[in-house]
């Protein structure tokens, strides 16, 4: 039950951070959406979440790779909603490019949201938090925060990145009853992922069947993507009072492709 709560979920128009936004909604928790896409199309599903969990949704626009934008989008939550007890920095994007063809615009791009922006959220999410004596921090990272595959150089380093930051935070607010972990899925199938199945197979000259089959399943032992409600289950632990001694742990939800 998350009644009285509010999450903010960055990256939460699409895929994971949606469903965890739904997630939250359902179970009674007022959340702030964000994230790229068509308002109209946004604010429908704002709507929609509002009406049928009866909570309040909200929406920011922050930009990830703004950082003043990133931290707006928290002061927002508590502005609107009165608190912020479950932050969750989820937006990601991805390039998959052989490193020395690598633009750096990508590179940039990547570390900016997948990496930075998880720093300025949660910098701006602690105060209010240890003001409220109790925070939750999910940092939403992926196998390759613990693993690498070829041709995501920058994607790696930032899962790496947020992995380390995850852990520092952890120490840091071990005193405060705050929390921060991550969660390290496997592949699930959201848009970034159907992205890459295209991606892959023109850098590997593969078909897009052969990627999915050989590739992207290939890693994964159950071959079979990661639902987002199984993601679902381990993020309402982490955030519940069971979950207050996981502190600075990555989990992984990845069908045993890092057991290999
Ligand atoms: P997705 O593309 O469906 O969602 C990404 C979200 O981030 C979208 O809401 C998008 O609008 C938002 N976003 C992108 N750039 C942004 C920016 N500049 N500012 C604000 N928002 C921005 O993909 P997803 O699979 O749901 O990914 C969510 C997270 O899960 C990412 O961090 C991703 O790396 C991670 N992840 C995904 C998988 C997978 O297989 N899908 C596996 C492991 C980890």
């Amino acid at each position: 039950d998350l009644r009285g709560q509010v999450a903010v979920i960055s990256g939460s128009t699409s895929g994971i951070g949606l469903a965890l936004a739904r997630a939250v909604a359902s179970r009674g928790g007022d959340v702030v959406l964000n994230g790229l896409g068509d308002p109209s199309e946004i604010e429908r599903t704002r709507a929609e979440m509002e009406a049928s969990c009866g909570v309040r949704v909200r929406y920011h626009a922050a930009n990830m790779l703004k950082g003043e934008e990133v931290a707006d989008m928290v002061a927002y939550a508590k502005h609107q909603l009165g608190r912020v007890d479950i932050l969750v920095n989820n937006a990601g994007i991805q390039h998959v490019e052989a490193v020395e063809k690598f633009p750096s615009d990508k590179w940039e791009q990547i570390i900016g949201i997948n990496l930075s922006s998880t720093f300025y959220a949660t910098r701006a999410a602690i105060p209010i938090m240890k003001a409220q004596g109790r925070g939750r921090i999910i940092n939403v990272a992926s196998a390759h925060g613990l693993v690498a595959s070829p041709f995501k150089s920058a994607y790696v380093a930032a899962k790496h990145g947020v992995i380390g930051f995850t852990k520092t935070v952890a120490l840091e607010l071990a005193q405060d009853n705050i929390t921060c972990n991550a969660i390290c899925p496997g592949f699930v199938e959201t848009p970034i992922v159907e992205k890459q199945i295209a991606d892959q197979a023109r850098t590997r000259g593969m078909s897009k069947e052969a990627v999915l089959k050989d590739v992207i399943l290939g890693s994964q032992p159950t071959k079979r993507f990661v639902t987002t409600d199984e993601l679902a289950g381990l993020f309402l632990y982490l955030v519940s009072d069971l979950g207050a001694s996981a502190n600075g742990s990555s989990f992984s939800i990845d069908g045993g492709w890092t057991a290999q």
